[in-house]
């Protein structure tokens, strides 16, 4: 017996005064039971100030551990209180555990690489363990690392949002353009969200003065939000989204021309796409529809209007860029086509910030392919049951948090 508990004395790298005291295999329950103690007399730390002190009393405390082999292993243990005459009686912190943790360090360290790969609930299935203590735990690293990140290098973010639980709410979303990385979460959309980023962003060293580019939607709130506490910052109008209204624009003009064209049926997705991404199919139909003699279809014309807009960012010049976009404004005003015109209006509108594009260069693309990790995180993490959980595994997913200094063994 004493040659296996220091075995597993050795195996939990356990340090004077903790020894193992006992090891109980329950074999029916599959069990492996270490029970952990330390002599009578030892002395412990004040978690405060490092003064030792013998142990006042002691409260039993249990933590999953990794499995031996087919048993499921939990650590027992009695943990002392102290009484520290500068800080009063308080539970000392025990080496393979964080305090207040329902699993050893060990333990999180492996749960915390499976919740990366896989959905919360399937790892509380696998290792048997309620899926709040992993939310819980997640929640602790993802902010724990959090509190080390330093945003003082940060000039360029996007700020876009997503949907949570079913398009119910809103996430808004600040990416750190130059590192690809999700640096704030926040619920809602509204004009406060970005004073919220400002205020998380100079409690991590970021200096709102020296972010000279954003990329962000038209929405007025962001726009307010960006002026109002981002004095340096020169807004790029996102050129994804600038597509979108020009392509709901496109999606207006056929369900009203639909009732008059019947080739029109079953046509939304074509006009929705670029050409070079539809499918075999669509081009054909497309290329049917175009070749019509004398084809004075609305939505064919609104959809030849979407796409010279989308050339524009192919010229080489900010000057040949303006010019452009200036003849395509011309051109889409006189369509005679209402839904383009009020899109043209909208985008004459933002005019400074559509033509920034071809200084900055940026747009949301990095924001729309987090998107889609986190819509594969939100599918996965089916049940995340509140804002902070979803926000912990966006961090987890996107954030490219360093977890080195919170303690978990790597
Ligand atoms: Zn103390």
């Amino acid at each position: 017996m004493e040659l296996i508990t220091s075995l597993f004395e050795r195996a939990l790298n356990l340090e004077p005064p903790w020894i193992v005291k006992k090891i109980d295999f329950d074999e029916p329950q599959k069990l492996l039971n270490i029970y952990i103690d330390f002599p009578r007399g030892s002395l412990f730390l004040c978690p405060r100030c490092g003064t030792l002190s013998k142990a006042y009393d002691t409260v039993e405390k249990q933590w999953r551990h990794l499995n031996f082999f087919q048993y499921a292993c939990y650590l027992t243990a009695r943990v002392p209180r102290i009484e520290c005459t500068g800080h009063g009686v308080l539970l000392i912190e025990v080496p393979w555990s964080r305090s207040g943790a329902d699993f050893t360090l060990l333990f999180e360290s492996l749960a915390m690489a499976m919740v990366r790969e896989m959905p919360v609930n399937a790892v509380s299935r696998i290792i048997g363990e309620d899926d709040n203590k992993l939310w819980r735990m997640l929640r602790h690293y993802t902010e724990e690392a959090r509190t080390h990140e330093d945003y003082s290098s940060v000039v360029a973010i996007g700020v876009d949002e997503t949907s949570a639980k079913r398009g119910q709410d809103y996430v808004t979303l600040v990416v750190n353009m130059d590192e690809k990385k999700t640096i704030f979460v926040t619920q809602g959309k509204d004009s406060s969200t970005i004073e919220r980023f400002k205020e998380d962003f100079m409690a991590h060293h970021g200096i709102p003065e020296t972010v000279i580019n954003v990329s962000i939607d038209m929405s007025p709130a962001f726009i307010k939000g960006i002026e109002e506490n981002f004095s340096n910052a020169v807004i790029t109008f996102d050129r994804f989204h600038i597509m979108k209204i020009l392509g709901n624009a496109v999606d207006e003009v056929r369900k009203k021309e639909i009732k008059e064209q019947e080739m029109l049926r079953g046509t939304r997705y074509l006009w929705l796409k670029n050409r070079s991404n539809l499918t075999e199919k669509q081009k054909e139909m497309l290329a049917a529809i175009e070749s019509l003699p004398r084809c004075n279809i609305k939505t064919v014309r609104a959809f030849h209007i979407r796409e010279n807009f989308q050339l524009a960012y192919k010229e080489p010049t900010l000057h040949d860029f303006e010019t452009m976009l200036k003849k395509w404004y011309f051109w889409a005003t006189h369509s005679r086509i209402e839904p383009i015109i009020a899109a043209a209006k909208t985008i004459k509108a933002h005019w400074s910030g559509v033509l920034r594009w071809f200084t900055s260069k940026i747009d949301n693309g990095i924001l729309e392919g987090l998107n889609s990790l986190i819509q594969a995180a939100k599918a996965k993490a089916r049940g995340y049951k509140t804002f902070e959980n979803f926000r912990a595994i966006i961090y987890l997913i996107t954030g490219k948090l360093d977890f080195s200094k919170t303690g978990l063994p790597t």
